[in-house]
């Protein structure tokens, strides 16, 4: 049987070639790193986590990328079954040990029979046979530029963002505590998953202060175009208002803290940890494009940083994306070149789970594809339908940006129009629907 040829071991990449291979069909899967190096990526690993170490809320109620990870599970995907082994406490979201997870994913695809994987950068866009091009928010130069000169299509900028990572040691617990909003989660350790740092309406003030006076990375004219609003950094959160990190990432709401339980703090930093030792701790939410000197002076003045050492300064970079509304058909073959199809981050979507779950998508469409077969896309009533209905039909393209899954990608109820149920009814509705719609997708092939 014609093999399936994937480019990219990432999130996406790595889900597909396990897709694939479970339908009997043969993978090759090609991977540049470690030879060819991205500024991001640190290892020669599959599915290496660049930034945080969240696969964000794992509720399949009233969430929609936990309703996501529910439809990964339930097609047997990779990506979320490592994610699970190697789960970290975090209140209610998806925490993973990175290192652990991506070793566990290089492993499974290498035991693999199926799956073979090849070393080295793919430049050229091939012309037959069935391919997956999964390379990423920072796809090489070289097919970058392959994929423009047959696209004619330029791709269009947006930022990503890297939080700062704290040495835990270094973390003044007789200030901080441990506490997960809400006091979230079923265990001790998920109860207690964040350390909290609280500050005081003027100690807010000052920082907001700092925040604004510190130097900060130049944008270059025209960078900002493309500005994805879930990743701004929090100095241009604090120009657009100085309340609006106090309603963000500082949001103080359900927590108490644990040294002065009548003392309602006036906004709380959090820290979620970042690997399963617990030694490092990512500060949420804290992108910036402050320069490294400027942060560690503004983050010091974090009450219970005020000696921090960090392992890690935060930045914010740019990327590249299809505009896939105008190059990509509904299957997510590339309408020019049938031949290959696209998936994860470069199609426009946004974050780890999103870019696996468009991997696992097409690995199945091709793998059918390979058997001389076609699969439609899961309805729209489900997440990953309405995601890839959304980067290939539904958004405008014209103002095409990343996105993340959300509700807002969900066909209404009928009953729900207009506001008429609230979110506490409507979200429950939308998952069950999802639920059933996607259980019968699956049976279906
Ligand atoms: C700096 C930064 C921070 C981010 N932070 C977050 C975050 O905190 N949370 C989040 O959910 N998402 C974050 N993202 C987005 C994240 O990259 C994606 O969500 C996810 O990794 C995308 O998966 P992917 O498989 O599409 O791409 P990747 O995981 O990047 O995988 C693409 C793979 O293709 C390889 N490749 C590229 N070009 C070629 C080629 N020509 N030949 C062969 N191989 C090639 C790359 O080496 C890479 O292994 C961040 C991205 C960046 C750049």
């Amino acid at each position: 049987m014609q093999p399936v040829n994937i480019v990219g071991a990432g999130l996406a990449g790595s889900e597909a070639a396990w897709q694939v291979a479970r339908a009997g069909v043969p993978v090759i899967l090609h991977e540049m790193r470690p030879t060819v190096a991205t500024f991001a990526h640190k290892t020669g690993d599959c599915a290496e986590m660049v930034c945080s170490n969240s696969f964000r809320s794992d509720d399949d109620v009233m969430n929609a990328v936990g309703q996501l990870h529910w439809e990964m599970r339930a097609a047997g995907g990779l990506i979320m079954a490592m994610a699970d082994r190697h789960r970290l406490p975090a209140g209610g979201a998806l925490a993973v040990d990175r290192d652990a997870f991506s070793a566990a994913v290089t492993e499974t695809l290498r035991a693999e029979p199926l799956v073979r994987i090849v070393a080295g950068e793919i430049t050229e866009l091939p012309t037959d046979g069935n391919w997956i091009v999964a390379t990423g928010p920072l796809t090489s130069d070289a097919l970058a530029g392959a994929i423009r000169r047959v696209t004619g299509t330029e791709a269009l900028a947006f930022f990503d963002a890297i939080a700062p990572i704290v040495h835990a040691e270094t973390i003044d617990m007789s200030v901080a505590w441990e506490q997960s909003r809400y006091d979230k989660g079923e265990s001790d350790a998920e109860r207690r998953a964040y350390i909290n740092c609280p500050m005081t309406r003027d100690e807010y003030e000052a920082f907001i202060d700092a925040l604004l006076a510190a130097d900060k990375t130049e944008f270059r004219e025209g960078e900002t175009a493309g500005y994805f609003d879930g990743c701004l950094p929090i100095e241009v959160m604090a120009e657009r208002g100085r309340e609006t990190l106090r309603h963000g990432p500082m949001k103080p709401v359900g927590l108490t803290n644990a040294h002065k339980p009548q003392e309602k703090a006036y906004a709380v930093v959090q820290l979620r940890r970042d690997n399963a030792l617990g030694t490092l701790y990512n500060i949420v939410g804290f992108q910036t494009k402050m320069k490294y000197g400027a942060q560690t002076q503004v983050f010091r003045m974090i009450p219970g940083l005020q000696n921090a050492s960090f392992a890690r300064l935060g930045g914010i970079h740019r990327n590249s994306f299809l505009n896939s509304p105008t190059l990509l058909d509904d299957r997510m073959r590339m309408r020019q070149r049938p031949n290959l199809r696209f998936a994860g981050q470069v199609t426009g979507v946004e974050g780890y789970v999103e870019s696996a779950a468009m991997g696992l998508l097409a690995g199945r469409m091709a793998a059918a594809q390979a058997k001389g077969a076609e699969l439609a896309p899961p309805p729209f009533t489900t997440a990953m339908g309405a995601l890839v209905n959304h980067i290939t039909g539904g958004a405008e393209a014209k103002t095409f940006q990343p996105m993340n899954v959300n509700f807002g990608l969900f066909p209404p109820l009928d009953d729900a129009r207009g506001g008429r149920r609230g979110r506490k009814d409507r979200y429950p509705a939308y998952t069950q629907r999802a639920k059933d719609d996607f259980s019968a997708w699956l049976a279906a092939q």
